[in-house]
């Protein structure tokens, strides 16, 4: 992908009468460290701030056998960039964008190819569109999930289940909890038990972008929060950080991309 810049220099009128000079370039998502590390049928958990992702936490802490849950969503990678997930339905995102500041683990399965992926596919597509099943959280409460289902999935479940359809799980989907995924990624070994079943692509907390200025040149620049390189005139620790986060600019930035 070509790497341009998306705004041009001038004046740039922010809400509450506040002006502030337009960044002469604003960087797109390709310029994220994450770019490019993924790649279909990759497997994530994200530690997930929303109401939705306490209730499942809370539930997956009571049954997990540490009794530590880091990860409380879950989803699966079609490309480099595009997930599948169950939120509040069953829908594509963009993952980066996504999960900015989250903590998150990908993993891939050592036997995840272009065939197992397409087979998963098809044993969840049905899902797609789905309204997430909140009535089965409360079943996950008493941990009764595994007993009783209306062929609805949450978000942990539609990825086992996408497992299960490649032949890379077996078939107890119902009840699994993005804690137990997460041991899979983490700690599980491959069938000839010499190795890791799941390559960690990343675990950490996605780095996310913030508005900077060069000290050397005197561009702005929107870069993720550990670039200190100034993508104009190249000065290695010249970019520091501007203290002023642009949510119209990075609206603006992403309908251009
Ligand atoms: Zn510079």
């Amino acid at each position: 992908m070509k790497k341009l810049p998306l705004v041009k220099a001038g004046k740039y009128e922010k809400s509450g009468n506040i002006i502030f000079d337009r960044p002469e370039i604003v960087l797109g998502i390709e310029h994220h460290p994450l770019f490019g590390k993924f790649k279909r049928g990759d497997i994530f958990l994200s530690s997930n701030p929303m109401m939705l992702g306490k209730m499942i936490n809370a539930v997956s802490t009571m049954y997990s056998v540490d009794r530590n849950s880091e990860f409380s969503h879950s989803g699966l990678f079609i490309n480099n960039t595009e997930i599948l997930e169950a939120s509040y339905t069953v829908s594509f995102d963009n993952f980066i964008t996504k999960y900015e500041g989250d903590l998150v683990l990908v993993g891939r399965h050592n036997k995840m190819t272009n065939k197992t992926f397409d087979l998963g596919i098809e044993k969840i597509k049905e899902h797609i569109g789905q309204w997430y099943p909140f009535h089965r959280l409360a079943l996950h409460f008493f941990n009764l999930a595994q007993y009783i289902h209306w062929n609805k999935v949450v978000c942990s479940e539609l990825i086992a289940k996408f497992l299960f359809g490649a032949g890379l799980r077996d078939y107890k989907y119902y009840g699994v909890t993005p804690d137990m995924l997460a041991d899979e990624i983490e700690h599980s070994l491959n069938d000839d038990r010499t190795g890791p079943q799941y390559e960690i692509v990343f675990k950490g907390k996605i780095p996310t972008n913030i508005y900077k200025r060069c000290e050397a040149c005197g561009v702005n620049a929107f870069t993720t929060t550990d670039n200190q390189t100034c993508p104009i005139c190249y000065t290695k620790t010249s970019l520091k950080a501007h203290g002023v986060f642009l949510p119209e600019l990075i609206k603006y930035n992403k309908s251009k991309t």
